[in-house]
């Protein structure tokens, strides 16, 4: 039978891959729910190719517009708007997998009901993890789905640990260390002095990777690497001291597990993620992705750096955060995602962006994450802080 897929976020960089590989399997996969927050002709358009039940945005002027353009197409697809329906969307019992590929802390809730519903889940958003990662793995074993990392350097990792592996067996399997690999983004040799006129244009583009731009700012700063640190110490329940990041500035080997004997072992494959995508829809069986096979002896060299510290001083507040746990990580993102936003938008300089995240953080004690609403709070609160610390620096009332 075939498998009955929502996808939250199915505009965005990881929805449209993941309609890719799922239009090249249409006898394995129906989409049933489809979800953006504003781009509504597109999702028009994939309402249109794949008639999914349920197609949600973010507001009701959006609805209504959806519904205009699906009425000229005879498409019968219902149009809801507004977080609840996100939720609705993810938990109808005909689905039977979620894409959670909404960018940032708004993807937590449905993602996390998902979870409770017992769905395979397909975790793009790392940020729901780093948010509530003890929740959300809590969700996971009462709801019984299974989770899939997207993520290509746990996707890697996963590949690389035994089948019998769950986060408790870790070391009883004899798994020593998990190595993230790293690009170390389009930053990793410029100049430091030129780091202060960094323009949102080129920090959006990757060297190796085609990304949404927040995710590629954080790759810029190397946040992305630390938020990805703090979602393997989750998925796979290694102690933080275990958990290595290497800068290898190729992206052809995705991450690494380090045995006891002495292994390691490795996934590599081409910058492509629908590789993993199409890995975490067909597990455990593999299907074609549409990827170019990788051809080693085309590939001049493979290399492994420690990642400088002064360079990505977002990498090291990630860490502490990390260290720190509790709602230390939740006020991490959230004051992460509004200086990337204001970098993006507003003009924030580049280089303020770790300043915010660390006054933030300064700012806002941790306490134990022990409930959807305390984080949810947190959360408001850290956004709410990293305003006005963005007003300041801007010299905005
Ligand atoms: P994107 O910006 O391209 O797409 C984001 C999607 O989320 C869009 O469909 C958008 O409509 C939706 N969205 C945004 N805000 C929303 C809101 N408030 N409510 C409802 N929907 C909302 O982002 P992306 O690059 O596809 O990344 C998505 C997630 O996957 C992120 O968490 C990112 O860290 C993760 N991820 C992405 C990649 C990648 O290659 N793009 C790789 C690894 C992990
Ligand atoms: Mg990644």
């Amino acid at each position: 039978m075939s498998k009955q897929v929502a996808i939250l976020g199915s505009t965005g960089s990881i929805g449209v891959n993941t309609l890719d590989v799922i239009r090249a399997h249409p006898d394995r996969f129906k989409v049933v729910a489809l979800t953006a927050a504003k781009q509504v002709d597109l999702l028009a358009q994939q309402c249109a190719e794949f008639k999914p039940a349920i197609a949600v945005v973010a507001d009701a002027d959006r609805a209504d517009r959806l519904s205009k353009l699906l009425l000229e197409k005879k498409i019968n697809t219902q149009v809801l708007y507004g977080p609840e329906a996100l939720v609705s969307a993810v938990t109808q019992s005909y689905c039977d997998t979620v894409m959670a590929a909404i960018v940032g802390a708004a993807g937590l809730v449905p993602a996390l009901a998902a979870a409770k519903a017992g769905k395979r889940v397909l975790l793009a958003n790392k940020e729901a993890l780093v948010m509530s990662g003890d929740l959300f793995m809590q969700a996971m074993k009462t709801g019984g789905g299974e989770l899939l990392p997207i993520d290509s350097e746990h996707n890697a990792i996963f590949q690389c640990l035994p089948n019998s592996f769950s986060r408790d067996s870790g070391s009883s399997l004899g798994v020593e260390e998990l190595w993230l690999t790293a690009s170390g983004g389009p930053f990793r040799n410029t100049p430091l002095d030129q780091l202060a006129s960094i323009t949102p244009e080129q920090a959006c583009a990757h060297p190796n990777w085609v990304m949404g731009r927040k995710i590629s700012v954080d790759s810029a700063t190397m946040m992305n690497k630390g938020l990805e640190v703090i979602e393997a110490f989750w998925l796979f329940g290694l102690p933080l001291e275990k958990i290595k990041v290497l800068i290898h500035p190729q992206s052809v080997v995705h991450s690494m597990v380090r045995y006891r004997d002495g292994s390691v072992l490795a996934q590599l494959g081409q910058p492509d993620m629908r590789t993993p995508i199409a890995y975490g829809l067909a597990w455990p069986e593999r299907i074609d992705a549409g990827v170019a096979p990788l051809s080693l002896t085309q590939l001049a060299a493979l290399s492994f750096a420690e990642p400088e510290l002064e360079r990505f001083p977002c990498l090291s507040l990630a860490f502490a955060a990390a260290k720190v746990g509790g709602t230390a990580p939740t006020v991490l993102n959230a004051a992460n995602e509004i200086a990337v936003a204001a970098f993006l938008d507003e003009g924030l300089p580049y280089l303020q962006i770790p300043v915010v995240v660390e006054k933030v953080l300064n700012t806002i004690p941790p306490v134990n994450a022990d409930s959807i609403e305390l984080i949810l709070d947190i959360d408001l609160r850290a956004r709410q802080a990293a305003q006005l610390v963005v007003r300041n620096i801007l010299c905005k009332p």
